[in-house]
């Protein structure tokens, strides 16, 4: 069964054809892991499965249900704004700079999206809050603001604000980038232990060693195509292709 599937997914901006057919899918309960250099599209295909950016072809289907556009004859066909916004529910971000909201508390910032987007009654958003905190390890923070926490908390604030809305899928997007070295472990130990629960994952990220130990695929991307995937193993210590040995060879 497969959680996320994308097909033959184009986007441009303007003259730049920035994806140029990627072909995903990610399984139910598996994480993959997507490598690539700095302008390769990577956070263009989170972007596109996401809904924040429109494709130009082919098709996004999450949980099996299509979102995005699809291709009928020779017109591509958009979701009504109110679609998007439903389906925006079932899948989770997690952006590099956490954007949490800075004039709520953590705990309201837990609460505020299952309550507008999904109707939950408040009573039952906020003891949901409340484990999520606990799961990330910020139980005794849920009355602070943002601001008052190192990155690295605020990024697991992030990631239990996304999993307030019990998504299908989670997107990270250089979730470690934006971090203090000594910070990004607490992080990668929140979405480990995700892993371990079989919570769907997309990970963008230049931790080599994460992807080895936490990843079912990884993908590596460069010029808007996925050059190859497979198993970490596989990828990582036999890469087939030229591009993929420059770039590990750089990150190594
Ligand atoms: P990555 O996340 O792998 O670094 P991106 O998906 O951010 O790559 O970007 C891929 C390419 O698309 C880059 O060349 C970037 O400059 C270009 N790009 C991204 N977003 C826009 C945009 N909104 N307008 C124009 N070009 C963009
Ligand atoms: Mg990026």
């Amino acid at each position: 069964m497969s959680t996320v599937l994308v097909r033959g997914l184009h986007k441009s901006y303007g003259p730049t054809e920035v994806l140029r057919g990627v072909d995903l899918e990610v399984r139910s309960g598996e994480v993959t892991v997507v490598l690539g250099p700095s302008g390769s599209g990577k956070s263009t295909l989170l972007r596109t499965i996401n809904h924040l950016e429109k494709v130009d072809a082919g098709y996004v289907a999450v949980d099996g249900e299509l979102i995005g556009y699809r291709r009928s004859g020779d017109r591509l066909h958009e979701l009504k704004e109110r679609e998007v916004r439903r389906q925006r529910t079932r899948i989770g971000f997690v952006f590099q700079n956490f954007n949490l909201f800075p004039h709520l508390t953590v705990l309201e910032n837990l609460v505020e999206a299952p309550v507008s987007a999904l109707g939950v009654p408040r009573a039952e958003a906020v003891e949901r809050a409340r484990r999520l905190l606990d799961r990330v390890g910020l139980a005794d923070r849920a009355d602070a603001y943002p601001r008052r926490l190192s990155g690295g908390q605020q990024q697991r604030i992030a990631i239990a604000r996304a999993l307030a809305l019990e998504p299908k899928v989670l997107l990270f997007d250089e979730p470690t980038s934006a971090l203090d070295p000594e910070l990004v472990g607490e992080v990668l130990d929140v979405i480990k232990d995700l892993a371990r629960g079989g919570t769907t994952m997309i990970v963008v990220t230049h931790e080599i060693g994460f992807a080895r130990e936490v990843a079912d695929t990884v993908v590596f991307m460069d010029g808007g195509v996925i050059v190859e995937q497979g198993p970490p193993a596989q990828v990582l210590d036999q890469p087939q292709h030229e591009r993929t040995r420059a770039f590990l060879s750089k990150v190594l």
